[in-house]
């Protein structure tokens, strides 16, 4: 009795506290002057996505007031139609209420400052002055953050990640997009390009990919992967493969991410095991970033992850078995995301409302020093008078 009484104090010891009371504990000095006194205002959120732009009017509590969208221009459009986009969607929303700062989540490389976009690879911009283009266009201050930044802080303020202050969120896509969260503060690298996983090898003379080298991580587990390997098992005519092709009437460019977590959940084997197989390598993944990195907590976002334990499961196995000193040490959390594709939207609206309270306060500061001025004058014309 008493033995399993003081393992289960051990435990508790390892546990986390509860999520609603440890932000406002464990967050830095620094931290808790920016968020925590950050005016509760609605502030607009925007996330530019390949295919869509969202945007939403957020409170200060995470809700959504508003959303609307619009299509993602084409890559072959100037960059001013995106910031027309952005522009008419953020006036839309002006119209019925009170829009205080707009925070952009942008799928790209955005500078340490956060003010200029070096390269997004769904559209046009090539070290893009964003920030400032829109700030003279809207009138309101603006932020603009790569969207996995937005999204890990999205999930940290209100989602998945609350009361976790070292945090990684990784996004599986098509590709692995990737933030650290670091005593409540996004690490965004010197040159703001930090959390890109996806391209760590992990099979060394692995799957080609796209950025040029072979086996990066997000060839073996991201949305691409999965396609990948079921349309091999399809083409290849497998007996495994029976069950999707007959699904897809045998047009192997059919099979889709979501088509084969949904037949995996109907029992379907091969769907299931590639499953597994993504979940696998990100256990293995996140074992490497836990060895570099030593967050309490890594947060599974992006559209994979709507496969839940399928996914989760495999990969909480492969993390344990892979994790350096395992067995010594306190294991890091892995837990499925909560805001679901509203992530980014949400985080850069919260991230926008830390700059609205800089531009009021040089506000303040602009009119305390005319407020010293006019009474240096007011005792200076006295003087003169007397
Ligand atoms: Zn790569």
């Amino acid at each position: 009795m008493s033995m399993y009484r003081e393992r289960a104090d051990r435990d508790r010891l390892y546990r986390r506290p509860a999520p609603s009371a440890s932000v406002l504990r464990t967050v830095s000095t620094r931290e808790r002057r920016s968020h925590l006194s950050a005016p509760r205002v609605p502030t607009v959120g925007i996330d530019i996505g390949g295919t869509k732009v969202m945007a939403g009017v957020v409170d200060a509590d995470g809700q959504i007031l508003e959303q609307v969208r619009a299509e993602t221009p084409e890559k072959s459009k100037s960059p001013k139609v995106v910031e027309d986009t952005i522009a008419e969607l953020v006036l839309d929303l002006s119209d019925r209420h009170d829009v205080h700062a707009v925070g952009i989540g942008a799928a790209g490389w955005v500078d340490a400052d956060r003010s200029r976009v070096l390269f997004a690879p769904h559209l046009a911009w090539r070290d893009e002055p964003l920030k400032d283009a829109l700030t003279a266009r809207l009138a309101v201050p603006v932020m603009v953050d790569n969207d996995a930044n937005t999204a890990a802080w999205g999930e940290w303020r209100f989602g998945a990640g609350r009361g976790e202050d070292h945090l990684v969120m990784i996004t599986l896509g098509t590709g692995i997009g990737g933030a650290i969260l670091e005593d409540g503060q996004v690490k965004r690298g010197k040159y703001g390009v930090a959390g890109e996983f996806g391209h760590m090898q992990v099979v060394p003379g692995g799957h080609r990919c796209p950025c040029g080298n072979r086996g990066c991580w997000e060839q073996y587990s991201s949305g691409n992967a999965l396609v990948r390997e079921a349309r091999e098992l399809a083409l290849a005519e497998s007996p495994v493969a029976y069950g999707i092709s007959e699904r897809v009437g045998g047009q192997v460019s059919e099979i889709t991410g979501p088509l084969i977590t949904e037949l995996a959940r109907g029992g379907d084997a091969m769907c299931t095991e590639l499953l597994q197989d993504i979940g696998h390598w990100l256990g293995v993944g996140i074992a490497n970033l836990a060895a570099a990195l030593d967050p309490g907590g890594f947060v599974i976002g992006g559209g994979v992850s709507a496969a839940d334990e399928l996914l989760i499961d495999p990969a909480r196995d492969a993390f344990r078995r892979h994790l350096t000193g395992r067995g010594y040490r306190p294991e890091a959390t892995i837990a499925k995301a909560q805001l679901g594709p509203e992530a980014g939207m949400v985080g850069a609206a919260d991230l926008a409302r830390l700059v609205a309270r800089r531009f009021r306060r040089a506000n303040r500061r602009r009119l305390e020093r005319y407020e010293r001025y006019e009474r240096a004058a007011d005792n200076l014309r006295r003087a003169v008078g007397q």
